[in-house]
């Protein structure tokens, strides 16, 4: 019997299925059906040359927002996978109890890529940029248990945003609410912070082993480091009992300069994400293969970079039987990847810049064992085009373009990348 698809001579990274070398990887009827160090090329149907290249699972996004067309930040999942490897989504609170049948019916019913969710602890979740917590009326926990309950398969999570201008005056009121509905369901909560009241310490300190706080490396009011770069001891007692840290990068949340605090006391994150969405789509977040390169850049190892962008995801997820892994039976969600080496600028949220060495380009993405067409990226919807709320996300603007003008994206990095090889 030949097998469907023979991805062949790759170099192999799966930290979950603990396989790592060249190797040659076989699907059949879109599960994996062969992991070997040679499989013949006439074993298969249909041959890819994966040689030079690295040959990771599917990467699993933890923080993204694919509601689109319907809530202010949600962006179409499908034409991103085609050009970064991510083939599971998990949309981070865009919908909530009031809207996540439609999450499900017009979202995930018409997407390639398999999509979860963490149910906003706000039955409005994210149809506007922000503000839903401010109203308690909106935060009905009994609510949130019947939907998370009739939709087991599809609700892996609570999210809720806490930070000034998302809670109002309510405080840590969202976030009692959020916990007691992650109790009640046994579900883990995704904390989102930024800038304060309240603060970081009591946030931490109603979370749990196994929650996850999100944005954990922003240069915000509510950063785990101290302004000497000290890791907060709250924050490191709360790190080392199983809170998980996890980038969600977006337009708001990623410093290097709280990143390189932590990479120098030997910490790196547990998960990377790209919090995904109608703003950071455009730079410098970008899509998860840039952000990864942005930790290559601090010194953390390829293994671990797709450890954090894969079988670590999919275990928050209660996926990792099916998703993140090369392991023989999984979903065949493979992804190939080009590392570029040269000289590459890569920038956080505030501007500062820090040059890669590498630079992690996609070249195929595979669900369910069939490739997937590259599609073109989409316009910004009409409010992201140029916002005028927050205030704070104008110089964001003004650094896109800046970056376009000087091709230091992805996008004219990887072609100039390509041109160099060739020559
Ligand atoms: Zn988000």
């Amino acid at each position: 019997m030949r097998f469907d698809l023979l991805i062949r001579g790759g170099k192999v990274v799966d930290p979950g299925g603990g396989r790592e070398g060249k190797l040659d990887i076989a699907v059949t009827r879109g599960r994996i059906a062969a992991l070997e160090t040679e499989i013949p090329a006439d074993a298969a149907f249909h041959v890819i040359d994966a040689s030079d290249q690295y040959v990771t699972p599917g990467l699993v996004d933890l923080h993204t927002h694919v509601f689109h067309k319907l809530s202010y930040w949600g962006i179409n999942p499908d034409p991103i996978a085609s050009r970064s490897g991510v083939t599971t989504w998990n949309d981070a609170g865009s919908a909530g109890a009031l809207t996540l049948a439609g999450l499900r019916e017009f979202i995930i019913k018409n997407a390639r890529v398999r999509i979860t969710a963490f149910l906003n602890i706000s039955n409005i979740g994210l149809v506007g940029d922000n503000h839903e917590c401010a109203n308690l009326a909106y935060l009905d926990v009994d609510l949130f248990r019947r939907l998370a309950d009739r939709n087991r398969d599809l609700v892996r999570g609570v999210k809720v945003r806490i930070g000034k201008p998302t809670v109002g005056e309510n405080g840590l009121e969202p976030l009692r609410r959020a916990r007691r509905a992650a109790e009640e369901c046994e579900l883990p909560l995704m904390v989102h912070v930024a800038n304060g009241p309240p603060t970081i310490q009591e946030v931490l300190e109603l979370m749990r082993p196994g929650d996850i706080l999100t944005h954990c490396f922003n240069g915000s009011t509510m950063k785990i480091v101290d302004d000497g770069g000290q890791i907060h001891e709250f924050a490191r007692r709360a790190w080392d009992a199983g809170v998980i840290m996890d980038i969600g990068h977006g337009t708001g949340s990623f410093s290097f300069g709280t990143a390189e605090a932590l990479a120098a006391s030997g910490r790196n994150p547990d998960v990377i994400s790209t919090d995904l969405h109608q703003l950071s789509v455009s730079g410098p977040a970008y899509d998860l293969p840039t952000c990864m390169s942005k930790f290559l850049a601090l010194g953390m190892p390829l293994r671990e970079v797709v450890r954090a962008t894969t079988s670590r995801p999919a275990e928050i997820l209660g996926i990792e039987h099916d998703a993140g892994t090369l392991r023989i039976g999984s979903q065949a969600d493979i992804a190939l990847f080009r590392l570029h080496r040269g000289s590459f600028p890569l920038y956080d949220i505030w501007g500062n810049v820090r040059e890669g060495r590498e630079l992690l380009a996609n070249t195929l993405t595979i669900v369910g064992g069939t490739p997937l067409e590259r599609l073109a990226p989409e316009p910004p919807a009409p409010w992201a085009e140029d916002p005028v709320w927050p205030e704070a996300l104008r110089p964001f603007t003004q650094q896109q373009a800046e970056l376009r003008a000087l091709g230091h994206t992805p996008a004219a990095m990887v072609a100039a990348a390509e041109l160099d090889r060739h020559e």
